[in-house]
């Protein structure tokens, strides 16, 4: 089959050769439709440092993706040739107190497909039936490749009631966006998107129903005032990963405020503690998406009106993967999907 693969340790994603994946009796094989491009995936791409000490080489890469059931293993019910589905790129462990109370996403023995192992960017995935979403028919398969993200957006954007709440999400990448979109659908009442790159703030608009701040150019204190916000957001969502985003949140706050951040911020950032202490503020840090929670609620909104269609800003038959690596790398883009078929 094609795979695209880390063959070798330097910058570079390679398209190969790979045997089709033999699976086990608790697995399914699946024949990927389309892939979904992550900011993961530039990293591993890039071969930052944190790739270098993270990802094996070779490896086949990718981990957002849509596609059907081909073959069933002896011992997995439920689920049927044809299928059509996506699924969680996590594999779990079974021993931790974490797993075995059920909360699966904070398994500290996670393994992440196209990150530790085989990956989704080929023509068919091994992947336990455990970790298989089907798919409704009303969901594309371009969505069902950008599950993955959008569930990072769910996940964060439900940590905490957004009901009626006014709402600053810092950075408007593709999962920024997204949050920005659920959390207009689950009913907040100003959402704000920060961004210091034009495009993506017009992606937004796009997208969202929101109001877009480019921090390069204007504070948010008149946009608190202009919105009648008494003293600040209820509600922050961290997606940028840059140190001043938090620390402009964090000003841009009322007491008792909420933060949720997902942003990685680089190395060890500087935090002014004491403001947060002053105002009472919490702050959750988010990693990935709840395992399944996330999932069954995130399919619900998509079959009840959640539109997240138009992050999706490039397409690409999957020999052109360079051209679809280069759209995301270029910080111009939403999601780049790549198809298999083709
Ligand atoms: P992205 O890099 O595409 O988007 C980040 C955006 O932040 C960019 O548009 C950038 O211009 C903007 N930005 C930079 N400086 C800013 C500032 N001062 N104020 C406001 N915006 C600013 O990333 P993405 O794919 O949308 O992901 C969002 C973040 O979430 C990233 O930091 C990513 O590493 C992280 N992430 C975390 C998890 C997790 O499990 N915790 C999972 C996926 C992604
Ligand atoms: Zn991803």
């Amino acid at each position: 089959m094609k795979a695209l693969s880390k063959l070798h340790a330097r910058e570079g994603l390679w398209m190969t050769r790979a045997p089709v994946p033999e699976i086990g009796a608790d697995d399914v094989l699946i024949k990927i439709n389309k892939t979904g491009i992550c900011g993961t995936d530039i990293h591993i791409w890039n071969w930052d440092e944190w790739a270098q000490k993270t990802v094996p080489v070779p490896l086949i890469t990718g981990h957002e993706f849509a596609g059907e059931i081909v073959e069933l293993g002896a011992n997995v019910e439920g689920l049927s040739i044809g299928q059509r589905c996506s699924g969680e790129g996590h594999l779990i462990g079974t021993q931790s107190r974490q797993s075995r109370a059920g909360k699966f996403h904070l398994d500290p023995a996670t393994r992440g497909i196209g990150v530790n192992e085989q990956g989704a960017f080929a023509e068919y995935l091994r992947l336990p039936a455990f970790n298989v979403v089907p798919l409704p028919d009303g969901i594309s398969d371009d969505i069902g490749a950008i599950l993955d993200p959008l569930g990072n957006a769910v996940h964060t954007a439900l940590s905490f009631d957004l009901v009626g709440e006014d709402v600053l999400i810092t950075g408007a990448g593709p999962i920024g966006i997204m949050a920005a979109a659920v959390a207009r659908h689950v009913g907040a009442r100003h959402v704000v998107i920060t961004d210091v790159n034009p495009d993506r703030l017009a992606l937004a608009e796009k997208v969202a129903d929101v109001v877009t701040v480019n921090v390069a150019e204007e504070e948010l204190a008149p946009v608190i005032a202009r919105l009648k916000m008494k003293q600040g957001f209820d509600v922050g969502l961290e997606m940028s990963g840059n140190q001043r985003a938090l620390d402009q949140m964090v000003e841009a706050m009322t007491m008792g405020g909420r933060i949720a951040m997902l942003g990685i911020p680089p190395g060890k950032s500087p935090v002014d503690w004491s403001r947060i202490v002053f105002k009472a503020i919490t702050i959750k840090g988010v990693y990935g998406r709840e395992i399944f929670e996330t999932w069954y609620k995130m399919i619900a909104m998509l079959e009840n009106g959640l539109d997240v269609s138009g992050i999706i800003t490039h397409r690409f038959p999957v020999d052109e993967f360079e051209a679809g690596f280069a759209a995301m790398k270029s910080g111009q883009s939403g999601k780049v999907v790549l198809d298999w078929r083709k």
